[in-house]
């Protein structure tokens, strides 16, 4: 997180800085030092001509928010500084901004080339609505990355990058495949929500558009929805069109939310990622845990890579509990301070499932053909302190183990429904 860049005022400023004032602009009414929320659905002019130049696009200003609105400006203007790019648009969801993307650049006859882990409803996208509008789409198993080559060379307009996933916490090579793809004059985007801009920066790896749930660590307080897209104007400009047409606008209030979150990105990141290292070496060490995902442990298969692409490991982790499904209805409800809930990014902690978060789209089947084991759970760990994070699932897990002890070792749970009258949930 100690990437230096150019702000808008010019000066080069760390990441803590820049997410503060980057966007920021000056001459609010009334002297407000902070972003107004414009509400207005449409922007008047007394003069006729102005109006149309507006309208052209001749003249700075404002027309209808569905094309665009002061306060969601501001935060496009954020996030192109803190990407690193010419522009970027907003969306009402991540999942919004993903599918305007998808559907700006993919019609009829064109193929692209994508992993199998990807969030559910991107994953939805690619099996369901792509093939429906004759999109030949082709999911690669995730870390073979030659048969991802393989599929690139074999012809494709538009690769899909996702890491690290969710929830699984694979690592992709950026730089390899954008490479791969290059050279058939592929565009490549890659969904940035988990990383985000402070821990990566696909555009500077090569990455053609950036796309982020902003509903995640960027807006941080699990409280609005949002998306964004980011590129280069050239592409961008075809994006934007996209939403003003189908308008899936980012409202004003949301935009707000979302700024401000930004605002604590840095410090909210900082400790998130000391308790999240901190949750995973524990979790190596616990019994009930059979593995343990997170790109910071240097037992993670994509540690190295991470360490060449990121310049953190992140806030999420995730861990598959021995026995499956049973043990975890035994652990959820023993934990103090958590959310078990769908969502991630917030500044409280949240654990969740797999197969109620990032994957309930999908059937038992799907998940299963995915990876993605019933005993699956992530963790979007908070900012809470980090030894009563630890303290907490130390409990959680001791209370599981207490109950358990009526059968015979952890290592045997298959029996674990005998003890299930004993838990209340
Ligand atoms: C949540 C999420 C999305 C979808 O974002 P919404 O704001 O919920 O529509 C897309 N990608 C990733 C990685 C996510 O975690």
């Amino acid at each position: 997180m100690n990437k230096k860049s150019e702000t808008a005022r010019g000066e080069v400023a760390g990441m803590g800085t820049q997410v503060v004032w980057a966007g920021e602009q000056d001459g609010h009414p009334y002297n407000a030092t902070q972003t107004p929320i414009v509400v207005s659905a449409a922007y008047g002019y007394q003069d006729v001509d102005h109006w149309y130049e507006v309208a052209l696009g001749q003249r700075e200003g404002y027309i209808y928010s569905r094309m665009s609105n002061p306060t969601v400006a501001t935060l496009e203007a954020k996030l192109c500084e803190l990407e690193g790019a010419e522009s970027a648009v907003a969306f009402s969801s991540g999942m919004a901004a993903i599918s305007a993307v998808l559907h700006t650049f993919l019609c009829q006859g064109k193929r692209v080339v994508s992993t199998r882990d990807s969030y559910g409803g991107t994953n939805k996208i690619f099996e369901e609505f792509l093939p429906r509008m004759g999109v030949d789409v082709v999911l690669c198993d995730t870390l073979d990355t030659e048969a991802i080559e393989a599929e690139i060379a074999r012809g494709c307009d538009l690769l899909y990058l996702e890491t690290p996933t969710n929830p699984t916490l694979k690592v992709l090579d950026v730089r390899r495949l954008v490479a791969a793809a290059k050279r058939v004059g592929a565009l490549v985007v890659a969904d940035n929500t988990f990383a985000t801009p402070l821990n990566q920066n696909p555009l500077a790896l090569g990455v053609d558009l950036v796309v982020h749930s902003a509903t995640k660590f960027l807006s941080g307080h699990g409280d609005a929805l949002g998306g964004i897209a980011c590129g280069a104007e050239s592409l961008m400009a075809s994006v934007r069109h996209y939403r003003e047409i189908n308008g899936a606008a980012l409202d004003a209030f949301s935009a707000f939310l979302i700024i401000r979150g930004i605002k604590t990105l840095a410090l909210r990141l900082r400790q998130q990622q000391r308790s999240a290292q901190a949750l995973a070496e524990y979790l190596l060490t616990e019994p009930l845990v059979e593995a343990v995902n997170y790109p910071g442990l240097p037992s993670h298969p994509g540690h190295a890579i991470a360490r060449g692409q990121m310049r953190g490991f992140g806030a999420i982790v995730s861990f598959v509990l021995r026995g499956g499904m049973d043990t975890v209805v035994r652990l959820l409800p023993r934990l103090r301070y958590a959310h078990r809930a769908g969502n991630l990014g917030a500044v409280e902690t949240i654990y969740g499932p797999a197969r109620t978060t990032s994957h309930v789209e999908n059937t038992l089947e799907e998940r299963l053909a995915l990876g993605i084991s019933e005993g699956l759970v992530r963790v979007s760990v908070g900012i809470e302190e980090t030894e009563d994070l630890l303290a907490d699932l130390k409990q959680a897990f001791a209370c599981v183990h207490e109950e358990l002890s009526c059968s015979s070792p952890v290592h045997s749970l298959p029996s674990l429904t005998e003890c299930r009258t004993e838990v209340e949930i």
